[in-house]
């Protein structure tokens, strides 16, 4: 069913009011030095309609970093460089139930190859498989694909919080340490992190994300230059995973609450998508304690119920 637009832009900030207050109940993640003072209680949210319609509210003026929804768009730049049978022989396609940063698995389960490419340990060794000679060219490469995706040039890293998730990224260290001894990753492991952690630290707004998530609704193809920048069969790829396994070990609860393909990072951002229909950008930092946006699951959650966006 198409979404009445004047409908929601009617009801859009209330909505978005309501939601913020859900924010006391979560924190913002600390484990990155960089992210600790981001705005607890902020909210807003970009929607990117094909037919044209757009609509951002709330606090998009902030910018956040990308940090897991960034990827997205590594396991589609790695899917476009190196082929699905690479990508594949590296990752798994399942769920894990588990904490997005768990070793758990790469331990128990032979031959230690991380379930999927969104978890951190997935996430790593995709990054390996981005095309470029150097871990530069590689993340400058990873820049260029975003700021062509989101129609943005000015969009760049974050510094501080590149450096401070590199100065103390204890766990993921581990985590490719280990992927080297299971012989999954074959790159250097700080060079793989410098390419992982540059990728977490591109900068973005709501409007980015949800002009980024319209081109997956789309399934790659750009209406406005008519060109198919991502081939079909990759987006496909993502939107699965992103169903699956986009919320970590909240997927499922999401499934049943908003049920549209959708990626969290621990800055508060998600990207959703309603297939066919729109791109979504949404940042609120406080988190629950799976890592995903209150405030911002709640909205989803509301514009869901109100106009019927479940795919299922
Ligand atoms: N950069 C973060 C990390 O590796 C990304 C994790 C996330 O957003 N869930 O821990």
């Amino acid at each position: 069913m198409a979404t009445n637009w004047q409908q929601l832009r009617a009801e859009l900030p209330q909505l978005v009011e309501q939601s913020r207050v859900i924010a006391e109940e979560g924190e913002v993640a600390t484990y990155i030095p960089g992210l600790a003072n981001s705005p607890k209680d902020a909210l807003g949210i970009s929607i990117f309609d094909i037919k044209g319609e757009r609509i951002t509210i709330g606090d998009c003026g902030i910018g956040f970093t990308m940090q897991s929804i960034s990827k997205v768009f590594s396991l589609l730049l790695a899917l476009m460089d190196s082929g699905e049978e690479r990508v594949f022989e590296k990752v798994g396609m399942e769920p894990t139930g588990d904490d997005f940063n768990s070793m758990l698995k790469l331990e128990l389960v032979d031959p230690g190859k991380p379930f999927n490419p969104f978890i951190n340990a997935g996430a790593i060794v995709i990054a390996s498989l981005i095309a470029g000679e150097t871990p530069a060219v590689k993340s400058a490469r990873m820049l260029d694909f975003i700021r062509k995706l989101a129609k943005d040039n000015s969009i760049g890293w974050n510094e501080d919080v590149y450096s401070s998730e590199r100065d103390t990224a204890n766990r993921n260290r581990s985590l490719a340490y280990f992927l080297v001894d299971n012989g999954i990753l074959e790159e250097d492991v700080e060079e793989t992190l410098e390419v992982y952690f540059r990728q977490c630290a591109i900068q973005v707004s709501c409007a980015n994300l949800a002009q980024m998530g319209l081109l997956l609704a789309n399934n790659g193809f750009d209406t406005e230059t008519g060109e198919q920048v991502i081939p079909r069969h990759f987006v496909q790829i993502v939107k699965s995973f992103m169903v699956t396994c986009g919320m970590y070990n909240a997927s499922g609860e999401f499934a049943i609450q908003v049920g549209i393909p959708a990626k969290s990072g621990v800055s508060g951002g998600i990207l959703a998508i309603v297939p066919g229909q729109m791109g979504i950008g949404v940042v609120g930092p406080a988190l629950n304690n799976k890592g995903n946006s209150v405030a911002g699951v709640h909205l989803l959650a509301r514009l869901s119920e109100q106009y019927d966006w479940s795919m299922f």
